[in-house]
């Protein structure tokens, strides 16, 4: 199998996650997108694109941000129920957990908003 058959790639773009995780400007490939781990830039340092411009209608974050959140206390109180770990280890795994999350999240719904945005943006 070829690594460059994956679902998450397509037409030759990188694939979101990586774009997510280094933040690449969807127009030159530049880790220009995130001046914050989860703020947008206000544009790209190297090509001068707008992400805000591109951003603008991303309503939903506060909506995806508290699924996330809900889905996170949900799945603590799984694990506390399975497990019955002692408190200051439940505080200690999901403190971290619930912030890398949420931060990841975000950064990711925000890199897929800016990448269709910009794709729509391309169109004739
Ligand atoms: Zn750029």
């Amino acid at each position: 199998m070829r690594p460059d058959e994956s679902p998450s790639e397509q037409k030759g773009q990188p694939g979101l996650v990586s774009a997510a995780l280094s933040g690449l400007c969807p127009r030159c490939g530049a880790k220009s997108l995130f001046t914050a781990p989860a703020a947008l830039a206000e544009q790209c340092a190297q090509c001068g694109l707008d992400f805000r411009k591109l951003e603008r209608g991303g309503r939903f974050v506060g909506v995806i941000t508290m699924l996330l959140a809900l889905a996170l206390i949900l799945a603590a109180l799984a694990v506390d129920e399975w497990l019955k770990p002692p408190l200051w280890a439940s505080f200690l795994f999901w403190g971290p957990a619930t912030v890398g999350s949420v931060v990841f999240g975000l950064r990711f719904y925000k890199t897929m908003w800016v990448y269709h945005q910009f794709e729509e943006s391309q169109q004739p």
